[in-house]
């Protein structure tokens, strides 16, 4: 039987500083460590993913900007990181004029859905595509919720939590009802979470209620190592594998893998 095509995931929340880049990282790194193949597309300017994997900024020739404005194969730009079985398309500052150069093509927001599908993705033998959105709802991140499946939301558990969310769950509806029928929201992460602070603990009951089965058990601890990591160029599973920012995301793989070989066999 052929394998199925790879799940596509965007991680996306138009806030800055909420756990994206981390989530994308250590996500793709605990999942490539349960033996999946996993590609990472770095789709902010910032470049944060590329640069947390290893890939120095003046070592960026080819790169997601690429993909999709050049009309170049993912194979051609994929990267290799130290983590067996991930590898990442770089992104670098092009892709901050991308966004308006998308404004005047007519396939503006099915390029990366584009460079997403066909035989060369085949080839790729790829499990999972985790792509890393910028803090924006932008015409990038708009590619990226059309090529997916599923949209993966970290939320930092601090007050006001829930304020913008909605902004984000329209973007979804609108594309399910345009562009990509398919597409569902994979679930909310609570990230930063620090046990001992009442609030975190109240953000988490509220949005629990307002979101119930749409929020995963497993909750992203604040934690110094996964802080620490990117600047070794390392998912923090590699730089330390004991720590509890280690064990958390692992613990979010598993969640994901379960409910994915649910739907599956549903
Ligand atoms: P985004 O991609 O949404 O902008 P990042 O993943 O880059 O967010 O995280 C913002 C900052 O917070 C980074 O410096 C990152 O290292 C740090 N950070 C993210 N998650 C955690 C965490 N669970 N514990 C401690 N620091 C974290
Ligand atoms: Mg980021």
């Amino acid at each position: 039987m052929a394998k199925k095509p790879p799940r596509i995931i965007s991680v996306a929340n138009q806030k800055g500083g909420v756990g994206k880049t981390t989530t994308t990282i250590n996500l793709g790194a605990a999942l490539a460590a349960k033996g999946l193949k996993v590609a990472l597309i770095d789709l902010d300017p910032q470049g944060n993913a590329s640069t947390g994997l290893g890939i120095d900024h003046n070592d960026r020739d080819k790169t997601t900007y690429d993909l999709l404005l050049n009309e170049m194969p993912l194979a051609d730009i994929l990267r290799k990181t130290a983590v067996p079985g991930l590898v990442i398309s770089p992104a670098n500052s092009d892709l901050s004029s991308a966004d308006l150069e998308l404004v005047s093509t007519a396939r503006r927001i099915f390029l990366i859905k584009d460079a997403l599908t066909g035989p060369d993705i085949d080839v790729l033998d790829l499990d999972y595509i985790l792509i890393d959105c910028p803090p924006s709802l932008n015409l990038l991140t708009l590619n990226a919720m059309v090529a997916s499946d599923s949209v993966l939301v970290p939320l930092q558990a601090e007050f006001f939590a829930l304020e913008g969310l909605s902004q984000l769950m329209l973007s979804v509806r609108e594309i399910r009802e345009t562009a990509n029928s398919k597409l569902r929201l994979e679930g909310v992460v609570l990230t930063m979470y620090d046990r001992r602070n009442n609030l975190c603990h109240q953000v988490e009951l509220d949005v629990r209620e307002n979101l119930r089965d749409l929020v995963f058990k497993t909750m992203i601890p604040r934690n110094v190592r996964l802080s620490e990591a990117p600047s070794y160029g390392l998912p923090v599973i590699n730089y330390d594998p004991s720590s509890l920012g280690s064990v958390a995301y692992k613990s979010l793989a598993t969640e994901i893998l379960a409910r994915h070989s649910k739907q599956d066999g549903a």
